[in-house]
């Protein structure tokens, strides 16, 4: 793969060799790029990949997404970009304790949520319903079709090309309950740093929103766990820090349970290449009695939370917003920029509409419904 350049010490290869385990995703196993390209002189594929994502116009665009929590709720809250952040370094945490391919798992994590249409999941409804008759959307798909046909990189061809590994791991969350190989063990990381992640931030963004309070959750095996080890060590935390050392343990917790129950799971079936891997059953997760107490967690958050009046109310109004331009396009393509218009032959109208819909921040998307509907 990378040849030795005279601006490296080491070459990837090299360094892959010896800091990875059997198990991980090697740079020179990479089955490649569906259009083929010269290696780099010091960066190995899934780094290019990474970089790619990163300076992708959709990636920028994930700081103008709600994670859960809309602008106009404060300042402090996750949005799209800073929870892909976190999920990002989580994982490469764990990743790295595990002699996994670091660069391989950041690439995957900074595409993880690429395909999220504004208005986090309600707009994934609402987008969803709007072409059911044709496939309905998907943001995992979406995420797919952003990296491979819309950013426009180069002049030879759409996308950006990314390597098969990358494309793989995203079309794994596509359809998580899809039979066939396992995903690579970096793209089962990712998918465990997700839920890792959002349990946490969503938590601290509920409580310091005012949505619900630590009391409520005091019963929660996961909450209990982290108000007794902080209370253990820290007498008289004003609210707000005691809200800051239970996130902080939520986060501590979860990784080091996740790390180490993984750990000791591969150890046991000492996988000698990536290939025993995706043929076994093997599943990167926390150990089953976390796993339980991160399902209580997250149907309390899914009922008092995600369903919560205030946020139930935001996300019926921008759904209808959403149903509303959908429909507005679909009448008149015109109104579509012509950027997105050379896709009309190939998708459809009202594909096209949806993606371009999807591909909006939440602020753009007020700002383009108040252009389409003045008087609403
Ligand atoms: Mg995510």
């Amino acid at each position: 793969m990378a040849t030795k350049s005279p601006k490296s010490l080491i070459d990837v290869d090299e360094r892959e060799r010896r800091l990875l385990a059997p198990y991980a995703m090697y740079s020179s196993d990479s089955a490649g790029r569906v259009f083929p390209e010269p290696d780099h002189p010091y960066r190995g594929p899934f780094q290019r990949d990474r970089d790619r994502i990163l300076h992708s116009s959709a990636y920028r665009r994930l700081s103008g997404k709600m994670q859960v929590f809309t602008g106009e709720m404060g300042d402090y809250h996750r949005t799209r970009l800073t929870h892909t952040q976190e999920v990002a370094t989580i994982a490469r945490t764990v990743g790295r304790a595990l002699m996994l391919n670091e660069d391989l798992i950041e690439a995957l994590a900074l595409m993880h949520d690429l395909g999220h249409p504004p208005y986090g999941h309600a707009g994934e409804d609402a987008l969803n319903e709007c072409i059911a008759d044709e496939g309905g959307f998907s943001h995992n798909q979406f995420g797919l079709t952003i990296v491979q046909e819309i950013e426009v990189r180069y002049n030879e061809y759409s996308g950006l090309n990314l390597t098969r590994e990358v494309l793989a791991g995203q079309t794994s969350r596509v359809d998580k309950q899809a039979k066939g190989k396992r995903p690579l063990l970096e793209v089962q990381l990712v998918d465990a740093a997700d839920s890792t992640t959002y349990d946490a931030h969503d938590t601290d963004d509920a409580i310091k929103l005012g949505l619900v309070s630590l009391d409520q959750m005091s019963h929660l095996g996961l909450i209990r766990e982290g108000l007794s080890y902080v209370k253990k060590r820290y007498a008289g935390l004003s609210k707000e820090l005691l809200r800051k050392a239970i996130v902080h343990r939520l986060v501590n917790h979860q990784v080091t349970s996740l790390l180490d129950y993984t750990a000791s799971q591969l150890k046991e079936r000492a996988f000698e290449s990536t290939a025993q891997v995706v043929n076994s059953d093997f599943t990167i997760g926390p150990d089953p009695a976390l796993a339980e107490q991160k399902k209580e967690l997250e149907s309390f958050l899914y009922e008092n939370v995600y369903r919560h009046p205030q946020l139930i109310q935001v996300r019926q109004s921008a759904q209808l917003r959403l149903k509303k331009m959908f429909r507005a396009y679909c009448k008149n393509p015109a109104l579509i920029p012509e950027k997105y218009r050379p896709r009309f032959e190939k998708i459809g109208v009202r594909r096209v509409a949806v993606e371009y819909i999807a591909g909006m921040t939440d602020h753009f998307c007020e700002e383009t419904h108040l252009m389409l509907f003045p008087n609403d």
